[in-house]
């Protein structure tokens, strides 16, 4: 019994070539920024069992063909030891699939156990078998003979599991990642193939090769950007894990350049290629990371480089000049490992924290205040992602201030604007600056919008209802708030639900800055017009105005910003301007409401430049919405 197959065929260039491979995979992983997760753990054990089986193989046949005295025992246990390397490495695929196809327990179960059965069969029967002289033999002649080929027998099943998986989940990976998996185990078979009719023995364990590089290439490729030259975020994590362990302090420079890969105004070729040069030309070891679109990160390490922060200024000069000559945009912030940061691996949500209060073109160097300012911001944060979690429209931490704004047609307080602070726990008062773009940049301000709006038509009704003469209170509604669809039908329910009479809120809205802003603003406007809702447009003349998309929307009341107060002061022509305006915003039937009065004579010249409306400490600080009791009058 038995038939012969092509055991003796063998030269040892197969596996030798494997192992190579293997060898240089371990130097491209030692040299290349890899984020060191479970599947990317699991991948590394994939290449070591596979060189650990090509070298079994090598020595098995070294034993084979060295062995002169007919005891062949040693090449029974290292042949036993080679399939169970194999086996090993398809029962590793087996779970790094199901890690990446995401299967939740109840299906890991059966497929783990499904798996494990097949490898502890599959290894015991090789025993077994070849114990027992019913397998793999070499006979008196000293010639390999196969039995029943357990080997065989596996290998067909964990291929068969491993389609079926593959198949079976396709859903849940990357499309074109399936069909390279798919692609390389076809070549696979096809090497297993030719091997059988050139009676050959020495790819085997090459077959286990190209499903491993296609791991490496499709999943965990060097996170390295050839155009630009940097690494990306999962790498930028990485490094601040390394450099926290082995104690390495470093300088950084966080820029964010909003146009870096902008479509429609790209940064010239020379500007992108000059930020390439940044980590050779001034520093030694120096990394630079691009985090996400328009946002690079640059880490130096202290040591080694001593003028680090003359290097550090030269770029912020180099920023400058580039502005100068380019005009693009840019913020810059510079610092020092820290490592509480550090251990927290939270330098990217720290930079955005300072920058989401820096103007553009401008650097900041980080402080002591910062940190604590941001650790602040994210206990801030956790209370603002638990309102919105409640979505109960009546949160007690959520107050509604309130401004009175002076009527100059009636010379009585009828109106007034609705201003949002939060009492936290533990924390206390907070004031907007610190919480509304913190709201607006995680996507919590929707929840806030709806209960202030809440509170207010609540208190406006409680106003009425006690007969005092209440015009309008208008409410800040956000440009991330327009961006919901739902939002025009969320809000007027509020409004209709709270059975306040028609037009009694108002809402505030700053110019958009973009078109697909001002199309969502219009959109919004146009639903909520009819149920009475006046628009007011906020802080005029502190963006770029357009005037005509201010003309093409449907706003009541214009909003001076208390810039524009300030400017009017400076000199008669400057009033002039500014009177000018509001003339015309006049003529055109709209309200012009001036805000920011501090004393008598911002009043009179704001009076004398067409003022309907007036707004500022000069008549009252934000105040609890309920004390407007105290400036609105009740009817007779
Ligand atoms: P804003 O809408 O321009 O509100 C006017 C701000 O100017 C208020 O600051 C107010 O206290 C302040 N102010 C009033 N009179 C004077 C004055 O005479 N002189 C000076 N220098 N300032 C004056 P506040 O309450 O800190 O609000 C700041 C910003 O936060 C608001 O600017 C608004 O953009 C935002 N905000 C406030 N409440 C809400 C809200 O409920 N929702 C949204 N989305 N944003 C809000
Ligand atoms: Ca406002
Ligand atoms: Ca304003």
């Amino acid at each position: 019994m038995g038939q012969r197959l092509y055991f003796d065929n063998y030269t040892a260039v197969g596996d030798i070539v494997v192992l190579a491979i293997c060898f240089v995979i371990g130097i491209l992983v030692a040299t290349s920024y890899n984020t060191k997760t479970k599947t990317f753990k699991l991948f590394l054990n994939m290449v070591l069992y596979l060189g650990l089986a090509a070298l079994s193989d090598m020595v098995l046949h070294d034993f084979y063909a060295h062995i002169t005295d007919g005891n062949y025992t040693p090449v029974y246990v290292i042949r036993v030891i080679y399939h169970a390397m194999l086996f090993s490495l398809f029962l590793i695929y087996v779970v790094y699939l199901v890690v990446i196809l995401n299967l939740e327990r109840r299906e890991v179960i059966p497929v783990m156990s499904v798996a494990t059965g097949i490898y502890g069969i599959v290894i015991i029967s090789d025993i077994i078998m070849t114990v027992t002289g019913k397998g793999f033999k070499i006979n008196d002649e000293g010639a390999a003979v196969y039995g029943i080929n357990v080997f065989m027998i596996g290998y067909i099943a964990f291929v068969t599991m491993i389609v079926f998986l593959i198949l079976k989940y396709r859903d849940r990976v990357y499309q074109k990642s399936v069909i390279g998996l798919f692609g390389t185990m076809a070549i696979s078979f096809f090497i297993l193939y030719n091997q059988g009719r050139h009676g050959q023995a020495s790819f085997t364990v090459a077959t286990f090769l190209f499903p491993v590089l296609a791991i490496m290439y499709l999943l965990h490729s060097n996170p390295y950007n050839v155009e630009t030259g940097t690494v990306n975020a999962s790498a930028f994590k990485d490094a601040i894990r390394y450099n926290l362990e082995k104690k390495i302090e470093f300088f950084f420079i966080s820029m964010y350049l909003p146009d870096f890969h902008a479509e429609a105004k790209e940064l010239p070729a020379e500007l992108k290629a000059e930020i390439r040069r940044f980590p050779s030309a001034f520093f030694r070891k120096s990394v630079l990371f691009e985090i996400s679109n328009g946002h690079l990160f640059l880490m130096v390490p202290k040591k080694g480089n001593p003028k680090c922060e003359e290097g550090l200024k030269k770029i912020v000069e180099a920023f400058n000049a580039d502005y100068e000559k380019y005009r693009f945009d840019y913020k810059l912030v510079m610092g020092k490992s820290i490592e509480e940061i550090s251990r927290r691996n939270e330098y990217l949500s720290l930079v955005r924290n300072i920058m989401r209060h820096m103007h553009m073109n401008s650097l900041h160097e980080i402080t002591d205040e910062d940190v604590k300012a941001f650790d602040r911001s994210e206990d801030i944060l956790v209370q603002l992602e638990d309102i919105y979690k409640k979505g109960n429209l009546d949160d007690e931490r959520v107050l509604v201030y309130c401004q009175p704004v002076l009527n100059i047609k009636t010379g009585k307080y009828d109106t007034a604007e609705a201003l949002m602070r939060l009492r936290l726990p533990e924390l206390g008062m907070i004031f907007p600056d610190q919480f509304i773009p913190l709201a607006e940049d995680m996507g919590f301000i929707h929840a806030l919008t709806r209960i202030i709006t809440y509170k207010t038509c609540e208190a406006a009704q409680s106003l009425l209802a006690e007969g005092y003469e209440v015009k309008r209170i208008s409410v800040n509604v956000s440009m991330s708030d327009l961006r919901d669809e739902d939002f025009a039908r969320e809000l007027s329910e509020i409004i209709e639900n709270s059975s306040i009479p028609n037009g009694k809120i108002a809402i505030e809205i700053t110019e958009s800055q973009t078109e697909s802003d001002f199309n969502s603003l219009k959109s919004m406007i146009e639903q909520l017009k009819d149920t009475g809702i006046r628009f007011y447009l906020d802080d005029f003349g502190t963006g770029y105005s357009n005037m005509e998309r201010i003309m093409n929307l449907p706003f009541d009341i214009i909003k001076f910003d208390r810039s524009l107060v300030i400017a009017s002061q400076s000199d008669k022509r400057s009033e002039e301007i500014v009177g000018k305006l509001a003339g015309m915003f006049a003529e055109l039937h709209y309200s012009v409401l001036y805000e920011g009065i501090e004393d008598e004579a911002d009043e009179k010249r704001c009076i004398n430049m067409y003022a309907s409306y007036l707004q500022g400490y000069k008549y009252s600080k934000p105040i609890p919405i309920e004390e407007l009791r105290n400036f609105f009058s009740k009817s007779a």
